[in-house]
């Protein structure tokens, strides 16, 4: 089962994400995650992509790409996979698009977490994980960022169909059974 978990910053995609990785078995890939450990490392990629994430604008599209290409091709990712943070440009999403098709794969789900923007703010700010992009400023550029280029993804799985809204509002709990309810239609 091949996953796309999408929504804003803040929509609780990654503490999604985990949930699933435990229930279905299938890893779950995050470019944040990556992009942090790189930095933390200090490899190549992580001085390459330090400032881009410290400001919350988005990493290239290429370098991104290249980087799930490189990842999913790895052998745990064989039976499927649940993607947090990728595609978000429309670039991504045809490029993955392509990807599939050459590995002859599709995509099973695309859910979108839907939260408004005043509890996403809020969520962000008192999470206290001490990330360089979790301040007042960085959050709006985030959000602004993710209205302009991340939002068009979704009209992209859309046009496929594959779109399924899940209200990202409620416990974790809760949010996890409606996502759950969702991928066993
Ligand atoms: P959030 O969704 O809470 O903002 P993420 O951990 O998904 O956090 O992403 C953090 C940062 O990593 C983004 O602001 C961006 O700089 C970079 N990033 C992650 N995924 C991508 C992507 N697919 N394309 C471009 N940049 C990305």
């Amino acid at each position: 089962m091949n996953i796309i978990l999408f929504g804003p910053p803040g929509a609780g995609k990654g503490t999604q994400a985990k949930k699933l990785q435990n229930e279905y078995s299938i890893p779950h890939l995050s470019t944040g995650d990556i992009f942090r450990a790189a930095i933390k490392n200090k490899t190549p990629l992580g001085v390459k992509v330090k400032s881009i994430l410290d400001s919350g604008e988005l990493v290239p599209d290429e370098t991104v790409v290249d980087l799930v290409a490189d990842e999913l091709s790895n052998e745990k990712y064989q039976d499927g996979y649940i993607l947090d943070g990728f595609p978000r440009t429309v670039v991504q999403a045809k490029a993955f698009d392509a990807f599939l098709a050459k590995n002859n794969d599709s995509l099973d789900a695309f859910i979108f977490l839907s939260v408004p923007e005043e509890e996403l703010v809020k969520r962000i700010l008192s999470r206290g994980e001490g990330r360089a992009d979790d301040t007042v400023e960085k959050v709006k550029t985030r959000l602004s960022v993710y209205r302009k280029e991340t939002e068009p993804v979704m009209n992209h799985y859309k046009d496929q169909g594959k779109v399924q809204k899940i209200d990202g509002m409620g416990s974790i709990d809760e949010i996890f059974e409606r996502i759950k309810a969702a991928l066993d239609q």
